[in-house]
């Protein structure tokens, strides 16, 4: 049965009152501490005049603080507003105006970057987290030490788990303007539960310490590492950001067994000079997702680690977890698995999107469960086109194989068209990555006179090695039909990357823009 976010961490907080909940450095909660905190930060938020319904953004790194202001807000019926911080001026600006939050809660650090704004937004109050020094903001803004302290009974809201809201989770804007896709706590709620029964067989309830480095602000964090934790009374293991060494250290250290990871962390620890010296074979279940796992990456981060490589798929509009290769199913490396329970899912025509396409062939990839959203906050246009019939339509492409496993081809966004043929940069980045000497790759459309789009190729060498152009052509031409191959070549010392770690394609498409013009 459906039930709240809070009441979901209130049945943990009963069962196992006494395990760690969260823990950053020396800073650790019990479950019970952690459900304390929330109620006394829920009461404050009511006491400020927090309905049900209103919005609250969160604007932090991974910490504790991130943990109960979260649980806070969803208790008190409020809806958590995710804003990544990384995000400049302009887009903040966007997304809190398009949410319409009232209060934000924020780092020390990023509270200059609001005041900017502060004016053209309708932020009556900001909650300043200090992780380090003593900060003392101006009036009428509160810190988050002080707004503990504001003594107020908690009031526990009626909650519609299948119709209330409990999340804005703004899309990446790797392809657009962010948009806020509605997650109730039903969908929340029900992904951990289709997250578990995944693991289950791996997972041994309140036993597992999950290394949280992925920010929980983007919904991969929010529900792999936050709320499956949760559900299972396991121990969330915060770190701020991905530094490389501490990675290693935590883990040699501390043990976790369940390291959710985007593949660039694994290009990291891979590409580590010393990485077969970390002991990481604590760690069983090291899911990957968000954006593609090249094979190679994959079987040389396994053989230097001796972890094993489980690799889904999601989006926002899903809360985020469609498909994964199952622990206890055939791997098929390439591909993202099957559908987690309760989830269907149908390969479409790109071009009408209502034509189901027979298996191994390539089209959009659309979606039903019970953890896609409810739509798109405040833009029924968009909703109408994502959501159609109850299916939910990813934008990308791929195909369903005989047995069932999907594989990500390409963004619909991402696809190039070159002198009429449709090519996918990932096939080539696929081979790219093959290469002994290349570090990273990405692949995108340039327009160009004749062929209406022509293929450039954006690489970093490995540290030591170098490549030419002829060198590259010539190892292309082995690999890949002619249409496929780059005509264009581009080293860079690294890629422009999302915080989460996916490269920005947009951003070098517009770069390629500003030069033509
Ligand atoms: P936007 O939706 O604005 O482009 P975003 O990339 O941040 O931004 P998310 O919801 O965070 O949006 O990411 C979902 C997308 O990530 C998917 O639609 C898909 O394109 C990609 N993705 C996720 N997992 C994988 C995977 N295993 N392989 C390939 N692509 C993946």
């Amino acid at each position: 049965e459906d039930i709240s976010l809070f009441d979901m961490l209130k049945e943990t907080a009963e069962r196992y009152p006494a395990h760690t909940a969260t823990r950053m450095y020396q800073h650790k909660l019990t479950y019970q501490e952690l459900y304390h905190s929330v109620r006394v930060f829920a009461g404050a938020l009511q006491k400020k005049g927090i309905k049900k319904g209103d919005r609250v953004a969160i604007m932090l790194p991974n910490c504790p603080q991130y943990i109960i202001s979260y649980f806070g807000i969803v208790a008190a019926g409020g809806i958590v507003t995710q804003v990544n911080p990384m995000l400049v001026e302009q887009e903040l600006e966007h997304i809190l105006n398009d949410s319409g939050a009232k209060k934000i809660i924020l780092l020390d650090d990023f509270y200059t970057r609001l005041q900017e704004i502060r004016n053209r937004v309708d932020i009556e109050e900001a909650i300043t987290v200090s992780l380090q020094k003593p900060f003392v903001p101006t009036s009428p803004d509160l810190s988050f030490l002080d707004f503990l302290t504001i003594k107020h009974e908690f009031n526990q809201p009626v909650i519609h788990p299948g119709h209330d809201i409990a999340v804005l989770q703004y899309t990446g804007g790797t392809t657009g303007p962010s948009k806020g896709a509605m997650l109730t706590h039903t969908n929340i709620y029900t992904n951990a539960v289709q997250s578990y029964e995944i693991f289950k067989h791996d997972i041994e309830l309140g036993k597992e310490k999950c290394l949280t480095v992925i920010p929980l602000f983007h919904v991969f964090g929010m529900t792999s590492c936050m709320h499956l934790s949760i559900l299972c009374g396991n121990e969330i293991l915060l770190l701020p950001r991905f530094d490389l060494e501490e990675v290693l250290n935590t883990i040699k250290k501390e043990q976790p067994s369940i390291f959710p990871g985007v593949p660039t962390m694994y290009v990291a620890i891979t590409n580590h000079p010393r990485a077969e010296e970390y002991n990481i074979e604590s760690i069983r279940i090291c899911n990957s997702g968000s954006a593609p796992m090249p094979i190679e990456l994959m079987k040389e981060f396994e053989r230097k680690t001796g972890a094993k490589v489980l690799e889904g798929y999601g989006l926002s509009e899903a809360s985020p977890v469609t498909h994964c290769n199952l622990p206890f199913c055939e791997r098929k490396p390439g591909t993202v698995g099957l559908g987690v329970p309760q989830t269907a899912y149908k390969i479409v025509d790109v071009a009408t999107g209502t034509k189901e396409l027979p298996r191994e062939e390539l089209g959009e990839i659309v979606i039903k469960g019970p953890q896609v959203m409810k739509g798109y906050w405040n833009q029924p246009e968009e909703t109408a086109h994502a959501l159609r019939n109850g299916w939910l339509y990813t934008g990308d492409i791929g195909q369903i194989d005989e047995d069932g496993y999907l594989s990500i081809v390409d963004r619909k966004k991402d696809m190039i068209i070159a002198s009429g043929f449709n090519v996918y940069p990932r096939d080539i980045e696929e081979v790219l990555y093959e290469h002994s000497h290349i570090k990273e790759a990405v692949v995108i459309g340039v327009p160009h006179p004749y062929r209406g789009e022509t293929i450039k190729a954006i690489l970093v060498v490995k540290e030591g090695k170098s490549l030419s152009e002829e060198e590259l052509t010539s190892y292309c031409r082995h690999h890949l039909a002619a249409y496929k191959i780059p005509r264009i070549f581009e080293f860079r010392a690294e890629l422009p990357k999302t915080n989460v770690g996916k490269i920005l394609r947009r951003a070098l498409r517009e770069e390629v823009v500003k030069e033509t013009m």
